[in-house]
């Protein structure tokens, strides 16, 4: 082994009879992911004196957190009266009940503090004419308890995502954290049940790095790209859940994923709901008005989950647009073209650049589209993640943790309150930092682990080598079909289970796969098929839990099961994927229904005065 100038050793391993090299670090604390999440946990273990590595596979401030536009919500009372509660209740409510208040109540108390401190540290909010951070209303967020609208999400103008990220980036920096940009985590080091480091892929050079430490955290965002269209990031591909499963743990509640209603076909980016409040209106393959049929009156402006089932049932009745039926139809070009010049500039440039039409003349291609995965990697509001394991719901896994999009620490429960999971990424992020700091001490010596990542490693040369007859890209286009037609937004068992049987049928042509590059420098080819393997244990997780799940709540619509059923129901989803078959698991979790502290009783809130 040699030594080399920043502690890390260098060794190598055979596999295959290929020798790969190894690079050897020790750190307290290693981070995987650089959104939000990562950065807030990086900066506050490296502030708090742990040797803290992150390692991620894209550049920090090109995580998916810098698309987001809205705002992140905390009850500051900027604009108008709030309390924490009122935040509470709606997040409560929002959650259709599945959340649990424990974490919904520290989320919401801790958001304050934590947006203050988002400000100290630098980051440019939007300002009101006194000078305090600017607020905007937001779906869902009210006031006393659901009587008014709360002005409760603050914004740095339509940036705030981007703003965050180089803050945050910057005072990791400025603590001296230390970051592996252009490193793919392939899995977690496991011992005995403890979660001891991550191996790693350089993508710069080939290397291969065997992170040891006392914490590993899981940043590493949604798993949007498990359909074929979402507005996440091309990058949104579950690699810290796939490590989980793959690790012989299960992921929670992933049956419960937010669709909007205007994503533009393929690409999926965003079109905002305001285009339709602006007058915009949708067809299906017909020419015809079709929400007339379904929502009489709210017509085009019912709410999203209405819209986008309407158009999931449009297109699975063979009433799609285009050559293929698949796609409807959002018209705007009877709009005087001043109108969409002044109101809806960015949507008219969106659709040119991502559909390449002009919406003074050509209707926008839509779909409903992938935007947020409630579910993932089960955490408690320290963000140590848990199992379920000989009847304990709760069980540690020691040296874990999980946080931001890629975990489910209950806030969230079936649905998402917009400019919530921006709050999620610091105020856990931060709760993660001060835990770990409380436990850990700094420099102590690590375990010695002669072989670890071996498996991880085997995995890795097998799928560069793999000499199948099927490029990974068809494969994963069939998996995001799949997905997209038998398990969005219109769910019925006859789907679920058509689409449980399509999804087997990839996942047994993933024996088949091909990749044609087999370097180790800038293999796009090996990373996308890694990620394709990661995406479709999570395929399984969200299909098999929805089949499973036989109520509607939240995000989970089900026509064959209208109601909501807490007799039967009322309890979180935990599910196993073996990674050799794809078979799975389910087992529960109860909700947790008590607040933290005594100043939130019950809701509704009439048995206390507050
Ligand atoms: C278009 C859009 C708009 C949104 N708007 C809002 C909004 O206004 N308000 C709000 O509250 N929420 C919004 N959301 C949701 C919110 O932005 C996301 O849920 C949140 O940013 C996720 O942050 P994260 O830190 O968990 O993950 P991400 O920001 O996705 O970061 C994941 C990180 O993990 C790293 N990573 C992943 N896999 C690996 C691997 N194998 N190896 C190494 N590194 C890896 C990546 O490099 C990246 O750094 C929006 C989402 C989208 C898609």
């Amino acid at each position: 082994m040699a030594e080399k100038s920043n502690g890390a050793t260098s060794g190598t391993m055979n596999i295959g009879g290929r020798a790969y090299t190894i690079i050897d670090h020790e750190y307290d604390v290693v981070v995987v992911g650089a959104g939000g999440a990562g950065l807030r946990a990086t900066f506050g273990m490296a502030a708090q004196g742990l040797k803290t590595a992150c390692i991620t596979k894209v550049f920090p401030t090109r995580s998916h957190t810098v698309a987001a536009q809205g705002g992140i919500s905390a009850a500051l009372g900027n604009m108008g009266p709030d309390d924490w509660r009122w935040h509470m209740y709606d997040t409560v409510k929002g959650s259709d009940w599945l959340g649990d208040q424990d974490a919904i109540e520290y989320m919401c108390r801790d958001g304050i503090p934590a947006i203050i401190e988002l400000e100290h540290f630098g980051v440019p909010f939007s300002r009101t004419p006194e000078g305090k951070i600017y607020q905007r209303p937001f779906g869902g967020m009210t006031t006393e308890f659901g009587k008014g609208i709360a002005q409760r999400t603050c914004a740095a103008a339509d940036r705030t995502g981007h703003a965050m990220l180089h803050t945050l980036y910057q005072q990791s920096l400025r603590n001296n954290a230390e970051f592996f940009v252009e490193y793919f985590a392939l899995d977690l080091i496991m011992d005995e049940g403890v979660c001891r480091g991550v191996m790693a892929w350089n993508l710069d050079d080939g290397t291969i790095h065997r992170f040891r430490a006392h914490r590993t955290v899981l940043g590493t965002g949604g798993c949007g790209r498990v359909y074929f269209t979402a507005t996440s990031a091309h990058t949104c591909t579950g690699d810290g859940g796939a490590m989980v499963l793959r690790a012989g743990l299960p992921l929670q509640d992933m049956e419960f994923v937010q669709f909007h209603p205007t994503g533009i076909y393929g690409a999926g980016c965003l079109i905002t709901e305001g285009v339709r409040g602006e007058g915009g209106y949708v067809t299906n393959g017909n020419g015809e008005r079709f929400m007339e049929r379904y929502a009489p009156s709210a017509k085009d402006l019912a709410s999203r989950d209405v819209v986008s089932r309407s158009m999931t049932i449009e297109i699975r009745e063979g009433r799609g647009c285009g050559p293929n039926k698949d796609y409807i139809e959002l018209h705007v070009e009877h709009l005087d073209p001043k109108v969409i010049h002044e109101r809806l500039p960015g949507i008219a440039e969106t659709a040119r650049i991502f559909a390449g039409v002009d919406v003074t003349r050509q209707p926008i291609p839509i779909l409903p589209t992938c935007h947020y995965n409630m579910g993932g990697i089960p955490a408690n509001y320290h963000c140590e993640v848990m199992t379920v394991k000989d009847g304990d719901p709760y069980a540690a896994v020691p040296g874990l943790m999980a946080l931001g999009e890629a975990a489910s620490v209950g806030v969230h429960g079936a649905n998402r309150l917009g400019s919530n999971s921006l709050l999620e990424l610091v105020v856990f992020g931060r709760s993660a930092a001060n835990r770990t700091a409380s436990q850990l001490t700094p420099g102590a010596p690590h375990k010695d682990l002669r072989n670890a990542g071996e498996e991880a490693l085997a995995r890795l040369d097998k799928l560069r080598h793999a000499t199948g007859g099927t490029p990974t890209a068809q494969l994963r286009t069939q998996m995001q079909r799949t997905m997209q037609n038998d398990c969005a937004v219109f769910r019925t068992q006859q789907s679920l289970d058509e689409g449980c049987a399509n999804l087997d049928k990839v996942f047994a042509g993933k024996s088949d796969i091909r990749v044609k590059d087999r370097s180790m420098i800038w293999n796009s080819d090996l990373m996308e098929t890694l990620e394709f393997e990661n995406l479709i244990l999570q395929a399984q997780a969200i299909i098999r839990s929805a089949a499973n799940r036989h109520e509607s709540r939240g995000a989970h619509a089900r026509e064959d099961y209208p109601e909501r059923d807490d007799k039967n129901w009322l309890k979180h989803t935990a599910v196993w994927v073996d990674p050799e078959t794809g078979k799975t698991r389910i087992d529960y979790r109860p909700v947790n229904l008590q607040p933290m502290s005594n100043d939130v009783q019950s809701f509704p809130p009439k048995a206390r005065v507050y």
